[in-house]
């Protein structure tokens, strides 16, 4: 889809050099698409990359993959291979050509209604970040979801929500669907256009066109009032503005299927990302608040709910419903806490300065008086900063100035000039 703009800044100075980019692949290694906006491009560049892009499409269509996976059910349990080399169901006419390839034999039923567990995760950090939810973490989404009387999901780059939710509809009478948003083409295999779209969250690209948004349109228009919410974990290293400005059309989107009823409200919406990024999701959603809930993942080993109980996952839900009404699991040591209306962590502890629980990564903060907020329980107030930090910090790192705007008094993630580009 479009590439994104970018702008090149050197320290202090005000308009840097514009250059598109690949809005997906935060690494030139993966796509190395660069052209600076006002280079002009030649016949022949173009026609070379038209080429290009012709020669990485996926072997297969999207309507290619339901009719291989129509006739693939219909084997018997010994003829179901799955190539793990790429990432394929075979038929048996192919198989041929997959020989000396790994693959996996008697794929079932099961297997094939869980495809986050068959495929293997895309880990790639700046591109694909596959990280999966941990069981726990899953169910507790879901429950939230149909407690709060949810009957529409759209599962924005959550393929295991997806996933959790369907079998969940099979199974029981859990009225519950979902439609899932994501990059990544492997699940087309596994699901039909009603139920899969490929998109960019980047750029609000969909692959299959004018059809495909349809169908997200479709789904997110609240037939027989059952209402409808977007989940989304997008990969951490991107860039908020970008997901943003795309989250803001799907916002749109469901705006426009209804004239009358959505005119003052907000969709819906769990955006699930690391609580530093905090200031930033709130920079654009202002209506969001930060839940102390910690999302587990199955394949980031740092992320885990450590055993020690040290390792503590920093990723949590933002959220524009109400914080009251959403309930965390005192099993798990969260607690409601009466003057915030919300539940917070067991750690978290309500602060009579501030007036509120103020930790943010779950263990217990402490005030500060001079800085006039609570900190990091590691943090000591330095004189010469003038501001809390760690015991161990070079004082001077501050007099050097902000790296975009080159003034001083405030290091370049706090930088005014970046979050009202
Ligand atoms: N925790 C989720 C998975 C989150 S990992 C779950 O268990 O369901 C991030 C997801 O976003 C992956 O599924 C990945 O394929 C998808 N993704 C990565 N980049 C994307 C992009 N540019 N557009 C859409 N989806 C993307
Ligand atoms: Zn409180
Ligand atoms: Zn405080
Ligand atoms: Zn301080
Ligand atoms: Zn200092």
């Amino acid at each position: 889809g479009p590439a994104l703009l970018f702008e090149k800044t050197s320290q202090g100075k005000e308009g840097g050099r514009r250059f598109y980019a690949c809005s997906a692949c935060r690494d030139r290694k993966d796509c190395n698409f660069f052209q600076w906006e006002d280079e002009k491009v030649s016949e022949a560049r173009l026609a070379a990359r038209e080429e290009y892009n012709r020669s990485h499409q996926p072997s297969f269509t999207h309507r290619q993959n339901v009719d291989r996976f129509k006739n693939f059910v219909l084997l018997p349990l010994s003829k179901r291979r799955f190539c793990q080399e790429c990432q394929q169901l075979l038929l048996p006419a192919e198989w041929e050509k997959h020989l000396d390839h790994q693959f996996l034999c008697n794929i079932s039923t099961a297997q094939l209604k869980s495809p986050s567990q068959l495929l293997y995760p895309l880990e790639n950090k700046k591109t694909n970040a596959q990280y999966l939810f941990a069981d726990r973490s899953c169910q507790f989404l879901l429950n939230l979801l149909t407690d709060l009387g949810f009957r529409r999901v759209l599962s924005v780059g959550t393929p295991r929500l997806h996933e959790m939710i369907r079998s969940k509809a099979s199974q029981e009478d859990c009225r519950v669907r979902s439609l899932l948003l994501d990059i990544d083409f492997r699940y087309s295999q596994f699901y039909t256009e009603d139920e899969f779209c490929h998109y960019n969250m980047f750029n609000h690209h969909f692959f299959g066109g004018e059809a495909a948004r349809e169908t997200c349109r479709k789904f997110l228009y609240e037939e027989n009032g059952e209402r409808v919410i977007v989940v989304t974990d997008p990969p951490f290293g991107g860039l908020v503005e970008a997901l943003a400005s795309s989250f803001k059309k799907l916002m749109e989107m469901w705006k426009e299927t209804e004239k009358e009823g959505h005119v003052n409200k907000e969709m819906p919406m769990f955006w699930i990302f690391p609580y530093f990024f905090e200031s930033r999701i709130l920079d654009f959603f202002p209506s969001f608040s930060m839940m102390d809930y910690q999302v587990d993942y199955d394949n980031h080993a740092l992320y885990k709910h450590g055993k020690t109980g040290r390792r503590q996952s920093p990723v949590r839900i933002f959220t524009n419903i109400t914080p009251s009404m959403i309930v965390l699991p005192e099993e798990e040591g969260y607690r409601f806490c009466t003057v915030c209306q919300r539940y917070v962590s067991s750690g978290n502890q309500h602060c009579e300065i501030c007036n509120s629980c103020t930790s943010k990564d779950g263990r217990r903060w402490k005030h500060c008086v001079l800085c006039k907020k609570c900190v990091k329980p590691s943090w000591i107030h330095c004189n010469n900063c003038n501001c809390c930090t760690l015991q161990k910090h070079s004082c001077e790192k501050t007099d050097v100035g902000c790296f975009v705007c080159g003034k001083a008094g405030h290091k370049r993630s706090a930088c005014p000039r970046l979050s009202r580009t």
